[in-house]
């Protein structure tokens, strides 16, 4: 692409640096302080893995960081990435009780990231493998967060783990895709090597499919957890959509993960079509590599959106441009290169349905075109890789949710390729509960993890943990020292 550079690096870096800063030892004790450590904290409900966020916290508060990282991370392996990117407002700060006294929720995602930075600045080590393994071989098709969430606990549960992944470095979405502001790739590959910590092995550059076939997983492995994540960006089909100045949003951020800042093209004056967290993230990342004038493009109104609020917030807060009720019709070129977009207005038919106002056609000028309408589903790649998996209507995997199970007995699956696109705390939690679904399948027996009854009952699905009961973190390292001990005894 035709772009100049529009910053020196040292500015580009300088806006990419962290949009939250950690808090300081002192503020953490004083914000720990204000929790009140709710017997049946919504909270843990409400996070998708089901850190028991007040056993956490009430660590913190007598400086015991260690304890309170140990906590965390054996509910959730990439609990420092999520204290990072967890969307809080909508998961557990959202849930928090103080909300119904009209205060200040408190913030357990900096409270997180405070107790992960400490073990991790520090080289202390929380968890340790297990003593003995147990022979059996589990595949992971996906280095993503799901396929690490998975990876991580069927390794702590004994089993010999091999993560197959396609790209050269592992992390998925973590490592390609997140805002450089909330977390760096740099970070993300650091914390796989927790992951790696606890025995698994993880082969970058093996497209399963087309370097190794499912026939040869089926004969190495006991079962296949698969985690693939969505496709590519959808397209537009609109005239003038191949011209080098429109991009697919995933290709723009993946390349801000992968190359120098200030070689990443960037346009003066930039239209993102689409209005999502995705599009978010490539309008507040554009204005910080410099552009001068960026709009958002939206074929309904804010109230349908699904962006969180707080992300429109930020893109406003930037100073983007939010033009509602219009779609594109044509990308609008000069000289080969992209000079505007034809627009026209859109209304609501008697029908319900979206069409375009005639006559309401204009040209919003641009010399950059970002593409960030949704990702393609995996259904024709998922059914060449296993031709009898069921899929549901919408282009995911059918999937019991507690447990991870498909349609064949050995394919458990978790993630964005199962549940059609969610955050990366839902990826994890899905690959951890698949974990003990494989688990069960193995050994025919039920998981056998200490589960606390719940006065508010389960919570599954997108916002809650989908664990039947919270696990309270002390019970759960209770539990599993003494399995741990036994295993010892009855391997001397
Ligand atoms: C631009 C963007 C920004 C986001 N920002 C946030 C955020 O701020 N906070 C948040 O919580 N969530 C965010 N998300 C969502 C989050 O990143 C995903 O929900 C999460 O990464 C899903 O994890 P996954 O493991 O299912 O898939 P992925 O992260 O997509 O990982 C799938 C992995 O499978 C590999 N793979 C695919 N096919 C094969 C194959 N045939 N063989 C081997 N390997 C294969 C891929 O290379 C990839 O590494 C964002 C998503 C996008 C697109
Ligand atoms: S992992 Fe995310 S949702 Fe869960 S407690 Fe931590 S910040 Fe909240």
């Amino acid at each position: 692409m035709s772009f100049k550079p529009l910053l020196p690096i040292e500015a580009i870096t300088a806006n990419m640096a962290d949009l939250h800063l950690p808090l300081r030892p002192q503020e953490a004790i004083v914000e720990a302080d204000r929790c009140l450590y709710c017997f049946d904290a919504p909270c843990i409900a409400a996070c998708p893995t089901g850190i028991d966020v007040p056993g956490f916290i009430k660590k913190i508060a007598a400086r015991n960081e260690v304890g309170a990282a140990k906590t965390i991370l054996t509910a959730n392996i990439l609990g420092a990435s999520c204290a990072r990117v967890c969307p809080t407002k909508v998961l557990c700060e959202g849930a928090c009780v103080l909300h119904d006294r009209d205060q200040k929720p408190i913030e357990i995602g900096r409270l997180q990231r405070f107790a992960t930075d400490y073990v991790s600045e520090r080289k202390i080590s929380v968890l340790k493998p297990p003593a003995t393994k147990n022979g059996i071989a589990i595949a992971v098709i996906g280095a993503g967060p799901a396929g690490l969430g998975c990876a991580a606990e069927l390794a702590q549960l004994g089993y010999s783990v091999t993560v197959f992944e396609k790209e050269k470095l592992p992390g998925g979405l973590n490592t390609y895709g997140i805002a450089l502001y909330k977390m760096t790739p740099a970070f993300s590959l650091e914390e796989i090597e927790l992951v790696k910590s606890l025995g698994v092995q993880i082969q970058c550059g093996v497209n399963i499919g087309k370097d190794k076939s499912i026939a040869d997983m089926e004969r190495e492995f006991k079962a296949i957890f698969v985690a693939i994540g969505l496709g590519a960006g959808n397209r537009l089909g609109i005239p003038g959509e191949d011209l080098p100045q429109v991009v697919d949003a995933l290709t723009f951020i993946k390349r801000l993960h992968s190359e120098p800042l200030n070689s990443v093209a960037v346009g003066e004056r930039v239209v993102v079509i689409g209005c999502g967290n995705t599009a978010v993230d490539s309008v507040t990342q554009s204005i910080r590599l410099g552009a001068k004038q960026v709009s958002v493009v939206y074929r309904r109104g804010q109230n349908e959106m699904s962006a969180y609020d707080f992300e429109y917030a930020h893109a406003k807060h930037d100073g983007a441009t939010f033009l509602f009720h219009c779609m594109p019709l044509e990308v609008v070129a000069s000289g080969g290169h992209v000079s505007g977009i034809k627009l026209v207005k859109t209304k609501v038919n008697a029908a319900g349905n979206l069409e375009a106002v005639a006559g309401s056609e204009w040209i919003e000028p641009c010399d950059m075109i970002v593409k960030a309408v949704g990702q393609e589903k995996q259904v024709p790649f998922l059914k060449k890789l296993f031709p009898t998996l069921a899929m549901n209507k919408r282009g995911g995997i059918v999937t019991d949710a507690l447990t991870g199970a498909t349609s064949l007995p050995h394919v458990f699956t978790g993630g964005d390729c199962s549940n059609a696109g969610r955050e990366v705390v839902n990826a994890v939690g899905e690959g951890k509960k698949a974990a003990h679904g494989i688990h069960q399948f193995v050994t025919k027996k039920q998981p056998e993890f200490p589960m606390q009854h719940s006065r508010m009952g389960h919570k599954a699905g997108a916002s809650g943990s989908g664990l039947l009961h919270p696990i309270r973190a002390h019970e759960l390292e209770a539990a599993l020292a003494k399995r741990l001990s036994a295993q010892g005894k009855a391997n001397k």
